[in-house]
């Protein structure tokens, strides 16, 4: 049985996940500091901190974590093109990430065995070119791409309005029971088939 918590950054509301299965931890995202992240995990292992993308109010603290807990970081490959860009990292004081060691590039829809954790990822570009999304048993971790309600900007750096199209209907078909977003609260499957529906025919203008 998962136990899932949520912390919410000071920068940009960005949340993170850390997610307990039995003895093993995994974080999702890192724009929290890293006092908190140890606060919950403790003497635990983590398994892995997976990034739903580069933007800095979701990465600016990933390579801490890494660091602090010895794993790796698994993030798209794209991500690179993020976390060297001033520009695309949004963020007018935000540090680049220049350590690629911790790194573990994942490249379009695959599955990850970490510790105890059994991980469905989906690239789903359109928020920007280095979007991963996973399902965790029935949870689907989305960052920007979904929200609770409404989707993620599409106004930035690699923003690309046909491939969120095209990832907004490729989630629209997974099942899932919870869905955690890179900002802001919880929805479910039947609340998010309704805002799918939405954010399609508003695209589709
Ligand atoms: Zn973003």
């Amino acid at each position: 049985m998962l136990k899932i918590f949520k912390m919410v950054s000071d920068y940009i509301d960005a949340n993170v996940y850390v997610v307990k299965n039995e003895e093993d931890y995994l974080i999702i995202d890192s724009g929290v500091d890293l006092n908190i992240i140890k606060n919950i995990v403790g003497e635990n292992k983590v398994v892995g901190v997976l990034l739903t993308h580069g933007h800095y109010d979701h990465s600016r603290f990933c390579v801490e974590y890494a660091k602090e807990f010895n794993c790796k970081i698994y993030a798209n490959k794209n991500v690179t093109g993020t976390l060297f860009d001033k520009e695309a990292i949004y963020s007018p004081n935000g540090e680049l990430v220049q350590d690629l060691s911790r790194f573990i590039f994942i490249e379009g829809d695959t599955k990850l065995k970490l510790g105890n954790f059994e991980i469905d990822c989906f690239y789903c570009p359109g928020h920007c070119k280095c979007c991963q999304c996973y399902l965790i048993e029935g949870n689907l971790f989305a960052g920007d791409v979904l929200f609770d309600r409404g989707m993620g900007r599409i106004d930035l750096k690699t923003s690309n309005k046909e491939e969120m199209l095209n990832s907004l209907a490729k989630l629209e078909k997974i099942k899932f029971n919870t869905l955690y977003s890179g900002h802001g609260d919880e929805s479910d499957f039947n609340e998010q088939q309704r805002n799918i529906y939405i954010c399609k025919r508003f695209l589709k203008r």
